[in-house]
């Protein structure tokens, strides 16, 4: 991880960066870096449970905006910034300028290294497979000359498909840390429950998270 430095975490939807990356993103704040995230939607159409069962998306975006304020502290990423597209039509998007304000990101922040879904969205999900797909035009478009390297979180697709991860991060450490962070994102607690189960021991399957080096020095691995 020695050559991790100015890193922009790139996803769909308030909460996947916890899901995914919450112990690698800390990793980084704790050895100085300021890693900063893009979100492309604000989670408007996520699961409406228990207190926000009535709640319109308006009112869902402007709830899980603050949540997200709350695990970017506790993760601590130096920014975040919304797209504002809709939650769960990124697909619908049009991409010129969907790259575009990728490509804005990316030079805002003189990345030198991105990370984001891989092709497959990680699980299939439509927008997390468009966000993966735009990241890498950005990426790819020329327009980006700072990025040295393209990370995507790695998968049970990537492993069958052969292919290994290039960093792999133990959350055992600092499961506490992910635990809060997850419990920041209260809106969605009944999805986080079913993926982490009850967040007071780090389950063995969500144990790592794994990346894998998809692009390095302007050649696509
Ligand atoms: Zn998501």
């Amino acid at each position: 991880m020695e050559s991790w430095h100015k890193v922009g975490f790139i996803y769909a939807h308030p909460d996947d960066e916890t899901f995914l990356s919450a112990c690698l993103i800390r990793e980084l704040a704790d050895r100085g870096e300021e890693p900063v995230l893009l979100l492309a939607t604000k989670g408007d159409a996520g699961k409406k449970n228990g207190a926000f069962a009535h709640s319109t998306n308006e009112e869902l975006a402007e709830v899980r905006t603050q949540e997200m304020e709350r695990a970017a502290q506790i993760l601590g990423l130096a920014v975040v910034e919304h797209l504002g597209y809709p939650d769960g039509k990124l697909k619908e998007v049009e991409t010129a300028p969907f790259v575009d304000a990728v490509v804005d990101f990316i030079n805002k922040h003189q990345l030198k290294v991105v990370v984001s879904f891989p092709e497959d969205g990680g699980n299939y999900h439509p927008d997390h497979v468009a966000i993966s797909q735009i990241t890498t035009a950005a990426v790819l478009s020329g327009r980006c000359p700072s990025v040295e390297q393209l990370y995507y979180y790695f998968t049970a697709k990537l492993a069958e498909d052969g292919y290994k991860p290039s960093l792999i991060i133990d959350t055992l450490p600092h499961w506490a840390m992910k635990a809060e962070a997850l419990r920041a994102h209260q809106s969605q607690i009944l999805a986080i429950h079913r993926h982490f189960g009850d967040l007071i021991v780090c389950p063995e399957s969500r144990r790592y998270e794994s990346f894998v080096l998809a692009y390095d020095q302007g050649a696509l691995l």
